[in-house]
Protein backbone atom coordinates (compact mmCIF):
# COMPACT_ATOMS: atom_id res chain seq x y z
CA UNK A 1 0.00 0.00 0.00
CA UNK A 2 0.87 3.68 -0.80
CA UNK A 3 2.47 4.90 3.08
CA UNK A 4 -0.57 6.92 4.90
CA UNK A 5 1.12 10.77 4.10
CA UNK A 6 0.83 9.96 0.22
CA UNK A 7 -2.17 8.72 0.89
CA UNK A 8 -3.94 11.83 2.85
CA UNK A 9 -2.16 13.98 0.35
CA UNK A 10 -4.17 12.25 -2.22
CA UNK A 11 -7.56 12.47 -0.02
CA UNK A 12 -6.86 16.15 0.36
CA UNK A 13 -6.60 16.76 -3.32
CA UNK A 14 -8.36 15.13 -5.13
CA UNK A 15 -12.51 14.51 -5.62
CA UNK A 16 -13.80 10.97 -5.62
CA UNK A 17 -16.58 9.09 -6.86
CA UNK A 18 -17.15 7.31 -3.80
CA UNK A 19 -16.21 7.33 -0.37
CA UNK A 20 -16.19 4.59 1.27
CA UNK A 21 -16.39 4.72 5.88
CA UNK A 22 -14.98 1.60 7.27
CA UNK A 23 -11.85 -0.49 6.79
CA UNK A 24 -13.39 -4.10 7.80
CA UNK A 25 -13.81 -6.53 5.21
CA UNK A 26 -16.81 -4.90 4.01
CA UNK A 27 -15.09 -1.36 3.20
CA UNK A 28 -12.20 -3.25 1.73
CA UNK A 29 -14.70 -5.27 -0.52
CA UNK A 30 -16.77 -2.53 -1.55
CA UNK A 31 -13.65 -0.46 -2.69
CA UNK A 32 -12.56 -2.95 -4.67
CA UNK A 33 -15.22 -3.47 -6.13
CA UNK A 34 -15.99 -0.26 -7.07
CA UNK A 35 -12.33 0.22 -8.17
CA UNK A 36 -12.55 -2.14 -10.41
CA UNK A 37 -15.49 -1.06 -12.07
CA UNK A 38 -14.02 2.18 -13.12
CA UNK A 39 -15.13 4.66 -9.94
CA UNK A 40 -12.35 6.27 -8.44
CA UNK A 41 -12.46 5.47 -4.57
CA UNK A 42 -11.09 6.82 -0.85
CA UNK A 43 -11.65 4.92 1.79
CA UNK A 44 -11.27 6.07 4.88
CA UNK A 45 -10.56 3.81 8.37
CA UNK A 46 -11.17 5.99 11.99
CA UNK A 47 -8.79 3.08 14.11
CA UNK A 48 -6.30 0.69 12.66
CA UNK A 49 -7.82 -1.24 9.15
CA UNK A 50 -9.60 -4.65 10.67
CA UNK A 51 -9.64 -3.75 14.02
CA UNK A 52 -13.26 -3.93 14.21
CA UNK A 53 -14.99 -6.99 14.19
CA UNK A 54 -12.80 -8.08 11.23
CA UNK A 55 -9.95 -9.28 12.64
CA UNK A 56 -12.22 -10.78 15.75
CA UNK A 57 -14.03 -13.14 13.99
CA UNK A 58 -13.91 -17.42 14.34
CA UNK A 59 -11.60 -16.91 11.31
CA UNK A 60 -13.73 -19.88 9.02
CA UNK A 61 -14.83 -19.34 5.80
CA UNK A 62 -17.82 -21.33 5.73
CA UNK A 63 -21.56 -21.95 5.02
CA UNK A 64 -22.44 -21.96 8.75
CA UNK A 65 -23.81 -25.84 9.54
CA UNK A 66 -26.14 -23.81 12.26
CA UNK A 67 -27.58 -21.30 9.61
CA UNK A 68 -28.98 -24.61 8.54
CA UNK A 69 -30.98 -25.00 11.78
CA UNK A 70 -33.03 -21.78 11.59
CA UNK A 71 -33.70 -22.52 7.73
CA UNK A 72 -31.63 -19.84 6.88
CA UNK A 73 -30.99 -21.70 3.57
CA UNK A 74 -30.35 -18.77 1.38
CA UNK A 75 -27.45 -17.48 3.15
CA UNK A 76 -25.96 -20.74 3.47
CA UNK A 77 -25.85 -21.86 0.04
CA UNK A 78 -24.34 -18.00 -1.11
CA UNK A 79 -21.80 -18.77 1.74
CA UNK A 80 -20.76 -21.93 0.55
CA UNK A 81 -20.12 -20.87 -3.17
CA UNK A 82 -18.35 -17.84 -1.90
CA UNK A 83 -16.10 -19.89 0.31
CA UNK A 84 -15.56 -21.84 -3.00
CA UNK A 85 -14.56 -18.96 -4.96
CA UNK A 86 -12.42 -17.80 -2.29
CA UNK A 87 -10.13 -20.91 -2.00
CA UNK A 88 -9.34 -20.14 -6.05
CA UNK A 89 -9.23 -16.23 -5.82
CA UNK A 90 -6.72 -16.47 -2.61
CA UNK A 91 -5.44 -20.02 -2.36
CA UNK A 92 -2.56 -19.48 0.35
CA UNK A 93 -4.58 -17.44 2.27
CA UNK A 94 -8.20 -19.39 2.52
CA UNK A 95 -7.64 -22.89 3.26
CA UNK A 96 -9.81 -25.94 3.29
CA UNK A 97 -10.16 -27.27 7.14
CA UNK A 98 -11.16 -31.01 8.18
CA UNK A 99 -14.25 -30.48 10.83
CA UNK A 100 -15.08 -33.53 13.16
CA UNK A 101 -18.15 -34.74 14.93
CA UNK A 102 -17.48 -37.24 17.43
CA UNK A 103 -19.29 -39.70 18.96
CA UNK A 104 -18.54 -42.20 21.68
CA UNK A 105 -19.64 -45.45 23.32
CA UNK A 106 -20.38 -46.95 20.17
CA UNK A 107 -23.25 -44.55 19.78
CA UNK A 108 -24.19 -43.48 15.83
CA UNK A 109 -23.08 -40.11 15.47
CA UNK A 110 -26.62 -38.03 15.54
CA UNK A 111 -28.74 -38.39 12.82
CA UNK A 112 -30.12 -34.94 12.57
CA UNK A 113 -26.11 -33.96 12.34
CA UNK A 114 -26.11 -36.10 9.68
CA UNK A 115 -28.90 -34.66 7.42
CA UNK A 116 -27.63 -31.07 8.03
CA UNK A 117 -24.36 -32.45 6.55
CA UNK A 118 -25.75 -34.01 3.66
CA UNK A 119 -27.78 -30.55 3.00
CA UNK A 120 -24.18 -28.97 3.17
CA UNK A 121 -22.97 -31.01 0.96
CA UNK A 122 -25.64 -30.76 -1.90
CA UNK A 123 -25.45 -26.51 -1.74
CA UNK A 124 -21.95 -26.99 -1.95
CA UNK A 125 -21.10 -29.15 -4.54
CA UNK A 126 -22.59 -28.43 -8.02
CA UNK A 127 -21.46 -31.86 -9.22
CA UNK A 128 -24.61 -33.12 -6.41
CA UNK A 129 -27.37 -31.11 -7.42
CA UNK A 130 -28.13 -32.91 -10.47
CA UNK A 131 -30.22 -35.35 -8.00
CA UNK A 132 -33.78 -34.51 -7.43
CA UNK A 133 -33.38 -34.50 -4.16
CA UNK A 134 -30.68 -32.21 -4.20
CA UNK A 135 -32.41 -29.95 -7.19
CA UNK A 136 -35.03 -29.37 -4.72
CA UNK A 137 -32.83 -28.28 -1.63
CA UNK A 138 -31.08 -25.94 -3.94
CA UNK A 139 -34.26 -24.22 -5.52
CA UNK A 140 -35.14 -23.67 -1.41
CA UNK A 141 -32.23 -22.46 -1.36
CA UNK A 142 -32.25 -19.75 -4.29
CA UNK A 143 -35.89 -18.83 -3.10
CA UNK A 144 -34.27 -17.58 -0.10
CA UNK A 145 -31.89 -16.08 -1.09
CA UNK A 146 -32.22 -12.20 -0.63
CA UNK A 147 -28.41 -11.22 -2.58
CA UNK A 148 -29.03 -12.33 -5.76
CA UNK A 149 -25.78 -14.07 -7.93
CA UNK A 150 -26.07 -13.21 -11.21
CA UNK A 151 -22.35 -14.76 -11.82
CA UNK A 152 -21.02 -17.97 -13.10
CA UNK A 153 -20.89 -20.36 -10.24
CA UNK A 154 -16.92 -20.68 -8.90
CA UNK A 155 -15.25 -23.08 -11.02
CA UNK A 156 -12.29 -24.08 -8.55
CA UNK A 157 -9.64 -26.66 -7.88
CA UNK A 158 -10.76 -27.15 -4.37
CA UNK A 159 -14.07 -29.09 -4.12
CA UNK A 160 -14.86 -30.36 -0.49
CA UNK A 161 -15.33 -34.18 -0.39
CA UNK A 162 -19.00 -35.34 0.65
CA UNK A 163 -18.85 -35.59 4.65
CA UNK A 164 -18.58 -39.52 5.54
CA UNK A 165 -18.22 -41.20 8.42
CA UNK A 166 -15.02 -42.10 10.02
CA UNK A 167 -14.06 -44.89 12.62
CA UNK A 168 -12.56 -43.71 16.10
CA UNK A 169 -9.37 -44.65 14.97
CA UNK A 170 -9.60 -41.48 12.69
CA UNK A 171 -11.26 -39.08 15.20
CA UNK A 172 -8.29 -39.34 17.00
CA UNK A 173 -5.83 -38.85 14.48
CA UNK A 174 -7.45 -35.79 13.51
CA UNK A 175 -8.20 -34.74 17.11
CA UNK A 176 -5.44 -36.34 19.31
CA UNK A 177 -6.85 -34.07 22.45
CA UNK A 178 -10.06 -36.76 22.48
CA UNK A 179 -7.18 -39.86 23.03
CA UNK A 180 -7.65 -40.25 26.55
CA UNK A 181 -12.40 -40.68 25.69
CA UNK A 182 -11.61 -42.95 23.02
CA UNK A 183 -13.77 -42.00 20.63
CA UNK A 184 -15.74 -44.69 18.73
CA UNK A 185 -16.82 -42.76 15.45
CA UNK A 186 -18.00 -39.77 14.03
CA UNK A 187 -18.58 -37.58 11.00
CA UNK A 188 -15.75 -35.91 8.63
CA UNK A 189 -16.48 -33.06 6.78
CA UNK A 190 -15.23 -30.00 5.33
CA UNK A 191 -14.94 -26.10 6.06
CA UNK A 192 -12.23 -23.50 5.10
CA UNK A 193 -10.42 -21.20 7.36
CA UNK A 194 -8.29 -17.71 6.78
CA UNK A 195 -6.44 -15.14 8.73
CA UNK A 196 -9.45 -12.33 9.02
CA UNK A 197 -7.26 -9.27 9.58
CA UNK A 198 -4.73 -10.64 6.54
CA UNK A 199 -7.72 -10.88 4.17
CA UNK A 200 -8.53 -7.31 4.58
CA UNK A 201 -5.42 -6.04 3.93
CA UNK A 202 -5.03 -8.40 0.96
CA UNK A 203 -8.55 -7.05 -0.32
CA UNK A 204 -7.14 -3.79 0.73
CA UNK A 205 -4.08 -4.23 -1.09
CA UNK A 206 -5.84 -5.59 -4.45
CA UNK A 207 -8.13 -2.11 -4.25
CA UNK A 208 -5.26 0.32 -4.21
CA UNK A 209 -4.03 -1.65 -7.53
CA UNK A 210 -7.04 -0.52 -8.99
CA UNK A 211 -6.65 3.16 -7.87
CA UNK A 212 -8.47 3.22 -4.62
CA UNK A 213 -6.73 5.59 -2.21
CA UNK A 214 -7.13 3.97 1.96
CA UNK A 215 -6.16 5.38 5.10
CA UNK A 216 -6.20 4.50 8.27
CA UNK A 217 -6.77 6.86 11.74
CA UNK A 218 -9.19 9.20 9.95
CA UNK A 219 -12.73 9.35 11.14
CA UNK A 220 -15.78 10.37 9.62
CA UNK A 221 -17.28 13.00 11.92
CA UNK A 222 -20.00 14.54 9.23
CA UNK A 223 -21.69 14.06 6.38
CA UNK A 224 -21.39 16.61 3.95
CA UNK A 225 -24.23 17.66 1.87
CA UNK A 226 -26.02 15.64 -0.73
CA UNK A 227 -25.68 14.34 -3.68
CA UNK A 228 -23.76 17.81 -5.29
CA UNK A 229 -20.59 19.73 -5.91
CA UNK A 230 -20.11 20.15 -2.01
CA UNK A 231 -20.86 16.45 -1.17
CA UNK A 232 -18.15 13.77 0.73
CA UNK A 233 -16.97 13.39 4.09
CA UNK A 234 -15.56 15.67 6.99
CA UNK A 235 -12.89 13.71 8.40
CA UNK A 236 -10.62 14.29 12.05
CA UNK A 237 -7.09 12.80 11.75
CA UNK A 238 -6.31 10.65 15.00
CA UNK A 239 -2.80 11.57 14.92
CA UNK A 240 -3.14 15.33 13.88
CA UNK A 241 -6.21 16.63 15.31
CA UNK A 242 -6.46 18.04 12.05
CA UNK A 243 -10.38 18.12 9.94
CA UNK A 244 -10.47 18.23 6.38
CA UNK A 245 -12.90 17.08 4.08
CA UNK A 246 -12.82 14.36 1.82
CA UNK A 247 -14.66 15.29 -1.49
CA UNK A 248 -16.74 12.50 -3.21
CA UNK A 249 -19.89 12.41 -5.17
CA UNK A 250 -21.25 9.25 -3.16
CA UNK A 251 -20.88 7.69 0.24
CA UNK A 252 -21.14 4.54 1.37
CA UNK A 253 -21.13 3.24 4.77
CA UNK A 254 -19.60 0.00 5.54
CA UNK A 255 -18.61 0.43 9.66
CA UNK A 256 -20.66 -3.07 10.54
CA UNK A 257 -21.77 -2.31 14.31
CA UNK A 258 -21.39 1.02 14.20
CA UNK A 259 -23.20 1.91 10.86
CA UNK A 260 -25.95 3.18 13.24
CA UNK A 261 -23.99 6.43 13.87
CA UNK A 262 -23.50 7.56 11.08
CA UNK A 263 -26.68 9.90 9.89
CA UNK A 264 -27.50 12.43 7.43
CA UNK A 265 -28.93 15.34 9.05
CA UNK A 266 -32.87 14.45 7.49
CA UNK A 267 -33.91 11.34 7.34
CA UNK A 268 -37.16 10.79 5.58
CA UNK A 269 -38.04 7.44 7.47
CA UNK A 270 -36.06 5.38 10.52
CA UNK A 271 -36.27 2.89 7.78
CA UNK A 272 -33.65 4.27 5.76
CA UNK A 273 -31.27 3.53 8.44
CA UNK A 274 -30.11 0.17 9.97
CA UNK A 275 -30.73 -0.58 13.78
CA UNK A 276 -27.73 -2.48 15.01
CA UNK A 277 -28.11 -4.91 17.97
CA UNK A 278 -24.85 -5.73 19.17
CA UNK A 279 -23.81 -9.34 19.82
CA UNK A 280 -20.62 -10.27 21.76
CA UNK A 281 -18.32 -13.23 20.63
CA UNK A 282 -15.20 -14.58 22.82
CA UNK A 283 -12.82 -16.66 21.64
CA UNK A 284 -9.41 -18.45 23.81
CA UNK A 285 -6.27 -19.96 22.09
CA UNK A 286 -4.08 -22.53 24.10
CA UNK A 287 -1.14 -24.43 23.45
CA UNK A 288 -1.04 -27.13 20.65
CA UNK A 289 0.25 -29.40 23.84
CA UNK A 290 -2.75 -28.77 25.63
CA UNK A 291 -5.37 -29.48 23.37
CA UNK A 292 -3.86 -31.32 20.75
CA UNK A 293 -6.06 -30.89 17.64
CA UNK A 294 -5.07 -31.51 13.96
CA UNK A 295 -8.65 -31.15 12.17
CA UNK A 296 -11.68 -28.79 13.98
CA UNK A 297 -14.10 -29.73 16.24
CA UNK A 298 -17.71 -29.43 17.15
CA UNK A 299 -17.81 -29.22 20.81
CA UNK A 300 -21.36 -29.56 22.53
CA UNK A 301 -21.51 -26.47 25.27
CA UNK A 302 -24.97 -27.39 26.57
CA UNK A 303 -28.65 -26.33 26.02
CA UNK A 304 -28.39 -27.40 22.47
CA UNK A 305 -25.51 -24.58 21.34
CA UNK A 306 -22.06 -25.83 20.37
CA UNK A 307 -18.65 -23.84 20.12
CA UNK A 308 -15.52 -24.61 18.28
CA UNK A 309 -11.88 -25.99 18.92
CA UNK A 310 -9.92 -25.31 15.86
CA UNK A 311 -5.85 -25.31 14.95
CA UNK A 312 -5.26 -21.86 14.14
CA UNK A 313 -1.21 -20.60 13.79
CA UNK A 314 0.17 -23.48 16.15
CA UNK A 315 -1.82 -23.04 18.46
CA UNK A 316 -6.06 -24.00 19.21
CA UNK A 317 -8.43 -21.45 19.13
CA UNK A 318 -11.58 -22.10 21.27
CA UNK A 319 -15.52 -20.56 20.41
CA UNK A 320 -17.11 -18.50 20.30
CA UNK A 321 -19.75 -17.46 22.34
CA UNK A 322 -23.05 -15.34 21.19
CA UNK A 323 -24.70 -13.02 23.70
CA UNK A 324 -26.70 -9.61 23.46
CA UNK A 325 -23.73 -6.81 24.07
CA UNK A 326 -24.36 -2.99 25.12
CA UNK A 327 -21.12 -2.26 26.32
CA UNK A 328 -18.26 0.15 24.64
CA UNK A 329 -17.85 -0.96 20.95
CA UNK A 330 -14.75 0.42 20.70
CA UNK A 331 -12.39 -1.69 22.70
CA UNK A 332 -14.30 -5.25 23.19
CA UNK A 333 -13.45 -7.07 25.97
CA UNK A 334 -13.96 -10.86 26.46
CA UNK A 335 -16.04 -11.50 30.07
CA UNK A 336 -14.47 -13.53 32.76
CA UNK A 337 -17.89 -15.80 32.20
CA UNK A 338 -17.67 -16.23 28.57
CA UNK A 339 -13.69 -17.41 29.15
CA UNK A 340 -15.19 -19.77 31.75
CA UNK A 341 -18.12 -21.39 29.55
CA UNK A 342 -15.81 -21.77 26.96
CA UNK A 343 -12.71 -23.49 29.23
CA UNK A 344 -15.61 -26.00 30.94
CA UNK A 345 -17.32 -26.75 27.27
CA UNK A 346 -14.05 -27.40 26.28
CA UNK A 347 -12.79 -29.20 29.27
CA UNK A 348 -15.97 -31.29 29.71
CA UNK A 349 -15.76 -32.66 25.87
CA UNK A 350 -11.80 -33.41 25.76
CA UNK A 351 -11.48 -34.83 29.29
CA UNK A 352 -9.04 -31.82 30.10
CA UNK A 353 -8.38 -29.85 33.13
CA UNK A 354 -7.60 -26.46 31.16
CA UNK A 355 -7.79 -23.15 33.41
CA UNK A 356 -6.63 -19.73 33.02
CA UNK A 357 -3.47 -20.13 33.24
CA UNK A 358 -3.63 -22.33 30.02
CA UNK A 359 -4.65 -18.64 27.94
CA UNK A 360 -2.21 -17.88 25.38
CA UNK A 361 -4.48 -15.36 24.08
CA UNK A 362 -8.31 -14.13 24.54
CA UNK A 363 -10.02 -11.37 22.49
CA UNK A 364 -13.81 -10.62 21.75
CA UNK A 365 -15.95 -9.18 18.51
CA UNK A 366 -19.05 -7.90 18.51
CA UNK A 367 -21.14 -9.12 15.40
CA UNK A 368 -23.10 -6.28 13.41
CA UNK A 369 -26.55 -8.00 13.87
CA UNK A 370 -29.75 -6.47 12.16
CA UNK A 371 -32.11 -5.67 15.20
CA UNK A 372 -35.54 -6.25 13.48
CA UNK A 373 -37.11 -5.23 16.75
CA UNK A 374 -38.30 -8.84 17.91
CA UNK A 375 -36.74 -9.84 21.75
CA UNK A 376 -34.69 -13.27 19.66
CA UNK A 377 -31.82 -14.20 21.64
CA UNK A 378 -28.71 -12.86 18.93
CA UNK A 379 -27.85 -16.76 18.09
CA UNK A 380 -31.53 -16.85 16.59
CA UNK A 381 -30.62 -13.15 14.39
CA UNK A 382 -29.94 -13.92 10.99
CA UNK A 383 -25.97 -13.14 9.66
CA UNK A 384 -27.71 -11.75 6.25
CA UNK A 385 -26.90 -8.43 4.85
CA UNK A 386 -29.22 -5.62 4.30
CA UNK A 387 -28.67 -2.87 1.96
CA UNK A 388 -30.15 0.65 3.15
CA UNK A 389 -30.45 4.28 1.10
CA UNK A 390 -31.46 7.23 2.74
CA UNK A 391 -32.91 9.72 0.68
CA UNK A 392 -29.66 12.01 0.76
CA UNK A 393 -28.10 9.39 -1.54
CA UNK A 394 -26.56 7.47 1.52
CA UNK A 395 -25.74 3.57 1.30
CA UNK A 396 -25.25 1.08 4.18
CA UNK A 397 -24.64 -2.10 4.19
CA UNK A 398 -24.20 -3.90 7.27
CA UNK A 399 -24.86 -7.45 8.57
CA UNK A 400 -23.60 -10.54 6.80
CA UNK A 401 -20.41 -12.53 7.44
CA UNK A 402 -16.78 -12.24 6.63
CA UNK A 403 -17.42 -14.98 4.33
CA UNK A 404 -20.11 -13.59 2.15
CA UNK A 405 -18.31 -10.09 1.70
CA UNK A 406 -18.20 -9.79 -1.80
CA UNK A 407 -21.96 -10.47 -2.01
CA UNK A 408 -22.46 -7.47 0.11
CA UNK A 409 -19.83 -5.42 -2.04
CA UNK A 410 -21.57 -6.25 -4.70
CA UNK A 411 -24.63 -5.69 -3.81
CA UNK A 412 -23.95 -1.58 -2.42
CA UNK A 413 -21.54 -0.91 -6.11
CA UNK A 414 -24.47 -3.07 -7.85
CA UNK A 415 -27.47 -0.02 -6.37
CA UNK A 416 -24.41 2.87 -7.58
CA UNK A 417 -24.32 1.38 -11.49
CA UNK A 418 -27.80 1.49 -11.12
CA UNK A 419 -28.57 4.76 -9.73
CA UNK A 420 -25.56 6.03 -12.11
CA UNK A 421 -27.17 4.42 -14.68
CA UNK A 422 -23.82 3.00 -15.62
CA UNK A 423 -23.42 -0.05 -17.48
CA UNK A 424 -20.44 -1.40 -15.23
CA UNK A 425 -20.91 -5.24 -14.17
CA UNK A 426 -18.81 -6.78 -10.84
CA UNK A 427 -16.01 -7.75 -11.52
CA UNK A 428 -14.18 -9.43 -8.35
CA UNK A 429 -15.05 -13.07 -8.97
CA UNK A 430 -12.49 -12.92 -11.01
CA UNK A 431 -9.73 -10.99 -9.22
CA UNK A 432 -6.91 -12.82 -7.46
CA UNK A 433 -6.70 -11.79 -4.07
CA UNK A 434 -2.49 -11.79 -3.44
CA UNK A 435 -0.86 -14.40 -5.54
CA UNK A 436 0.26 -17.87 -3.93
CA UNK A 437 3.90 -18.73 -3.93
CA UNK A 438 5.91 -22.08 -3.84
CA UNK A 439 7.44 -21.76 -0.26
CA UNK A 440 10.70 -23.39 -2.59
CA UNK A 441 10.82 -20.87 -4.65
CA UNK A 442 11.73 -18.11 -1.41
CA UNK A 443 15.16 -16.51 -1.44
CA UNK A 444 16.82 -18.13 2.23
CA UNK A 445 18.10 -15.31 4.20
CA UNK A 446 20.19 -15.87 6.99
CA UNK A 447 18.97 -16.18 10.79
CA UNK A 448 15.69 -16.50 9.05
CA UNK A 449 14.31 -19.87 10.83
CA UNK A 450 13.16 -22.58 8.73
CA UNK A 451 9.12 -22.59 9.97
CA UNK A 452 9.09 -18.91 9.11
CA UNK A 453 8.89 -19.51 5.44
CA UNK A 454 5.75 -21.59 5.31
CA UNK A 455 4.19 -18.95 7.41
CA UNK A 456 5.39 -16.20 5.96
CA UNK A 457 3.88 -17.74 2.01
CA UNK A 458 0.43 -18.51 4.10
CA UNK A 459 0.36 -14.66 5.33
CA UNK A 460 1.08 -12.72 2.51
CA UNK A 461 1.82 -15.15 -0.73
CA UNK A 462 4.46 -13.82 -3.14
CA UNK A 463 4.83 -10.49 -1.07
CA UNK A 464 7.18 -12.70 1.31
CA UNK A 465 9.93 -12.21 -0.76
CA UNK A 466 9.53 -8.38 0.01
CA UNK A 467 9.40 -9.21 3.70
CA UNK A 468 12.33 -11.21 3.47
CA UNK A 469 13.83 -9.07 1.36
CA UNK A 470 13.02 -6.72 4.64
CA UNK A 471 14.78 -8.95 6.54
CA UNK A 472 18.08 -9.20 4.75
CA UNK A 473 18.77 -5.66 5.85
CA UNK A 474 19.31 -6.39 9.19
CA UNK A 475 20.15 -9.78 11.35
CA UNK A 476 18.18 -8.44 14.05
CA UNK A 477 14.96 -8.33 11.34
CA UNK A 478 15.90 -11.32 10.18
CA UNK A 479 14.80 -12.75 14.09
CA UNK A 480 11.49 -13.85 15.28
CA UNK A 481 9.38 -11.44 17.29
CA UNK A 482 8.85 -13.77 20.28
CA UNK A 483 11.36 -17.05 20.27
CA UNK A 484 9.06 -20.38 18.89
CA UNK A 485 6.93 -18.04 17.09
CA UNK A 486 7.57 -17.60 13.01
CA UNK A 487 6.33 -13.83 13.10
CA UNK A 488 9.58 -12.23 11.60
CA UNK A 489 10.82 -8.88 13.23
CA UNK A 490 11.03 -7.64 9.47
CA UNK A 491 7.66 -8.08 9.34
CA UNK A 492 6.84 -4.65 12.17
CA UNK A 493 9.70 -2.86 9.50
CA UNK A 494 7.68 -4.41 6.55
CA UNK A 495 3.80 -3.63 7.52
CA UNK A 496 5.36 0.17 8.72
CA UNK A 497 7.00 0.73 5.47
CA UNK A 498 4.27 -0.89 2.97
CA UNK A 499 0.82 -1.66 5.39
CA UNK A 500 0.27 1.43 7.09
CA UNK A 501 1.15 -0.13 10.65
CA UNK A 502 1.16 2.80 12.85
CA UNK A 503 1.55 1.29 16.43
CA UNK A 504 3.00 -1.75 18.46
CA UNK A 505 -0.58 -2.76 18.73
CA UNK A 506 -1.52 -2.32 14.72
CA UNK A 507 2.19 -4.78 14.15
CA UNK A 508 1.08 -7.42 16.85
CA UNK A 509 -2.80 -7.23 16.52
CA UNK A 510 -3.38 -7.39 12.94
CA UNK A 511 -0.44 -7.52 11.17
CA UNK A 512 1.06 -10.65 12.61
CA UNK A 513 -1.11 -12.06 15.06
CA UNK A 514 0.82 -12.71 18.38
CA UNK A 515 -1.42 -10.70 20.59
CA UNK A 516 -4.34 -13.48 19.87
CA UNK A 517 -1.59 -16.49 20.16
CA UNK A 518 1.49 -15.32 22.92
CA UNK A 519 -0.19 -13.04 24.96
CA UNK A 520 1.56 -14.08 27.70
CA UNK A 521 5.03 -13.33 26.55
CA UNK A 522 4.13 -10.32 24.83
CA UNK A 523 2.61 -8.98 28.33
CA UNK A 524 5.02 -10.49 30.86
CA UNK A 525 7.06 -7.96 32.89
CA UNK A 526 10.14 -6.93 31.16
CA UNK A 527 9.10 -8.74 28.40
CA UNK A 528 11.19 -7.57 25.65
CA UNK A 529 9.05 -8.10 22.31
CA UNK A 530 6.65 -4.73 22.29
CA UNK A 531 10.30 -2.68 22.63
CA UNK A 532 12.03 -4.55 20.03
CA UNK A 533 8.72 -3.85 17.58
CA UNK A 534 8.98 -0.10 18.93
CA UNK A 535 12.22 -0.20 17.74
CA UNK A 536 11.68 -1.47 14.46
CA UNK A 537 8.40 0.23 13.59
CA UNK A 538 9.81 3.40 14.88
CA UNK A 539 13.02 3.23 12.83
CA UNK A 540 10.70 3.55 9.53
CA UNK A 541 7.95 6.21 11.32
CA UNK A 542 10.84 8.12 12.81
CA UNK A 543 10.22 8.09 16.26
CA UNK A 544 13.10 9.25 18.91
CA UNK A 545 14.45 6.91 22.07
CA UNK A 546 11.32 8.65 24.23
CA UNK A 547 8.93 7.93 21.12
CA UNK A 548 9.66 4.54 21.48
CA UNK A 549 8.72 3.94 24.87
CA UNK A 550 5.55 5.97 24.84
CA UNK A 551 4.83 3.69 22.02
CA UNK A 552 5.11 0.27 24.34
CA UNK A 553 3.42 2.03 27.29
CA UNK A 554 0.42 3.08 24.60
CA UNK A 555 0.68 -1.06 23.32
CA UNK A 556 0.27 -1.94 27.20
CA UNK A 557 -2.84 -0.10 27.70
CA UNK A 558 -4.32 -1.50 24.64
CA UNK A 559 -3.76 -4.95 25.45
CA UNK A 560 -4.99 -4.22 28.38
CA UNK A 561 -8.17 -2.18 26.84
CA UNK A 562 -8.62 -5.85 24.80
CA UNK A 563 -8.28 -8.00 27.80
CA UNK A 564 -5.55 -9.09 26.07
CA UNK A 565 -4.61 -11.79 29.24
CA UNK A 566 -1.14 -11.78 31.25
CA UNK A 567 0.19 -14.83 33.15
C1 LIG B 1 -17.15 -13.52 17.56
C2 LIG B 1 -17.40 -13.47 16.08
C3 LIG B 1 -17.07 -14.55 15.27
C4 LIG B 1 -17.31 -14.50 13.91
N1 LIG B 1 -16.90 -15.54 13.14
C5 LIG B 1 -17.10 -15.52 11.81
C6 LIG B 1 -16.62 -16.57 11.00
O1 LIG B 1 -15.94 -17.49 11.47
N2 LIG B 1 -16.88 -16.52 9.68
C7 LIG B 1 -17.60 -15.51 9.13
O2 LIG B 1 -17.85 -15.56 7.93
N3 LIG B 1 -18.02 -14.44 9.85
C8 LIG B 1 -17.78 -14.43 11.18
N4 LIG B 1 -18.16 -13.37 11.95
C9 LIG B 1 -18.79 -12.21 11.30
C10 LIG B 1 -17.75 -11.29 10.67
O3 LIG B 1 -16.59 -11.20 11.45
C11 LIG B 1 -18.35 -9.88 10.46
O4 LIG B 1 -19.57 -10.01 9.79
C12 LIG B 1 -17.44 -8.99 9.62
O5 LIG B 1 -16.12 -9.00 10.10
C13 LIG B 1 -17.97 -7.56 9.64
O6 LIG B 1 -17.12 -6.78 8.84
P1 LIG B 1 -17.43 -5.23 8.58
O7 LIG B 1 -16.39 -4.73 7.67
O8 LIG B 1 -18.84 -5.08 8.16
O9 LIG B 1 -17.31 -4.58 10.03
P2 LIG B 1 -15.96 -4.19 10.81
O10 LIG B 1 -14.90 -5.18 10.61
O11 LIG B 1 -16.34 -3.91 12.22
O12 LIG B 1 -15.48 -2.87 10.09
C14 LIG B 1 -16.10 -1.62 10.30
C15 LIG B 1 -15.00 -0.59 10.39
O13 LIG B 1 -15.57 0.72 10.35
C16 LIG B 1 -14.74 1.56 11.13
N5 LIG B 1 -15.50 2.77 11.49
C17 LIG B 1 -16.55 2.86 12.33
N6 LIG B 1 -16.98 4.13 12.40
C18 LIG B 1 -16.20 4.87 11.58
C19 LIG B 1 -16.14 6.24 11.23
N7 LIG B 1 -16.99 7.14 11.76
N8 LIG B 1 -15.19 6.67 10.36
C20 LIG B 1 -14.31 5.78 9.81
N9 LIG B 1 -14.32 4.46 10.12
C21 LIG B 1 -15.26 4.00 10.98
C22 LIG B 1 -14.40 0.69 12.33
O14 LIG B 1 -13.25 1.15 13.01
C23 LIG B 1 -14.20 -0.67 11.69
O15 LIG B 1 -12.85 -0.96 11.39
C24 LIG B 1 -17.91 -13.37 13.33
C25 LIG B 1 -18.22 -12.26 14.13
C26 LIG B 1 -17.94 -12.30 15.49
C27 LIG B 1 -18.22 -11.12 16.34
Amino acid sequence: MITRERAIEALQAERFDLVVIGGGITGAGVALDAASRGYSVALVEKADFASGTSSRSSKLVHGGLRYLQNFDLGLVREALLERQLMVKLAPHLVTPLQMVVAAFEGARPDRIMGIGLNMYDVMATPALRGRRSARRAVQLAHRSQRVNGDEPEPESDWSPARHRMISGAEVVELLPALTEREPTGGYLFYDCQTDDSRLVLTVLGEAERFGAICANRLEVKELLGGRGEGSGVKVIDAETGEQFPVRGANVINATGVWADRIRPEELHSEAEVPKIAPSRGTHVTVAYSDLPLKAGAIVPAGEGRSIFALPWLGRSLLGTTDNNYSGDIDHVCPSPEDIEYLLDATNKFFGTELGTDALTGAYAGVRPLISSGDTRKSVDISRKAELYETSSGLITITGGKLTTWRRMAKLAVDRLVERDGRDAPCRTHDIPLGQPIDVDRLPRIDGVPEDSYEALAARYGHAAEQVLAVAGEDPELASPIVAGHPDLLAEAAFSARYEQARSVGDVLLRRTRLGLLAAPELRAPGGVAPARVARATGRELGWDAARVDAEVERFDREAQAEGIPVR
